[in-house]
């Protein structure tokens, strides 16, 4: 589903993603673990192009992401995305939140759009709360809004970027067990996060960066219990 190769990525003259190369097959989910600043928001951001690389291919579904793409949107209505911050639109109110972009971008009538909405209101627990406005609502009410709210959209590909990391303690399972049934239906998944017993449980593979490179790739079973490199090492003795 999602192709990197070579990968270079510069903010001006910092290095911020070298030489990473990742492939990722339809229905596989991918964990992706490593320091801060060592480059996983913007590997992820890269896949759907909100950023642009310098160097290497990406290819997403079939179509390589180049400067002068013409379609980035129909990728990017195949690739959903869920940030830390939930990003959802505080003047909306959490149903017309998950309509719009259906609505406006696959041309969903109201009627489809809100049956659709609402199905996923309840896949994530929460229908009673589809005429609130997000600011009412908790953060792990939040960010299970912008899950149904990518689902809306049928994506082929979900990105996650920490999505449980801005959360209290006790809203974060609430979260982790909608994205467990999400990886237990096949959907493609790739989640930058740090929580292992997610990664224990759901991913394929476990990929940890440092430093703008991919150091380690491997199984869950053998990234905890027989990492290689040092630098991993280190990371898990200290988050584990
Ligand atoms: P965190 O765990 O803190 O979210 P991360 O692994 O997601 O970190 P990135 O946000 O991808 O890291 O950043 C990688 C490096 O690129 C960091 O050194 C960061 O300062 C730098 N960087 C990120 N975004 C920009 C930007 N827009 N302009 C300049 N430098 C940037
Ligand atoms: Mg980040």
């Amino acid at each position: 589903a999602v192709s990197i190769e070579n990968l270079q990525k510069f903010y001006g003259k910092y290095h911020a993603l070298k030489n990473v190369s990742l492939k990722v097959k339809k229905g596989e989910r991918i964990v992706i673990c490593g320091p801060s600043g060592s480059g996983k928001s913007t590997l992820i951001r890269c896949i759907n192009h909100l950023e642009e690389h310098q160097g290497g291919r990406i290819t997403v579904l079939g179509t390589e992401l180049d400067d002068n793409i013409a379609n980035i949107d129909d990728i990017r209505r195949e690739v959903g995305m869920v940030f830390q911050h939930f990003n959802l639109f505080p003047h909306m109110t959490v149903l017309e939140n998950c309509v719009l972009a259906p609505m406006l971008v696959r041309k969903e009538s109201r009627a489809d759009a809100e049956a659709t909405a609402m199905k996923f209101l309840e896949k994530v627990k929460i229908p009673e709360q589809a005429e609130k406005y997000p600011g009412l609502l908790s953060g792990g009410q939040q960010q299970r809004v912008a899950i149904a709210r990518s689902l809306c959209m049928k994506p082929e590909v979900l990105l996650f970027d920490e999505p449980t990391s801005a959360l209290d303690p006790e809203m974060i399972s609430e979260v982790l067990d909608v994205m467990v049934s999400l990886a237990e239906e096949g959907i493609t998944m790739i989640c930058v996060t740090h929580e292992m017993g997610f990664a224990r449980k759901v991913a394929d593979r476990v990929i940890f960066m440092d430093a703008g490179e991919i150091v380690e790739e491997s199984s869950p079973k053998e990234f905890f219990d027989n990492p290689q490199n040092e630098r991993t090492k280190m990371f898990l003795s200290q988050i584990l």
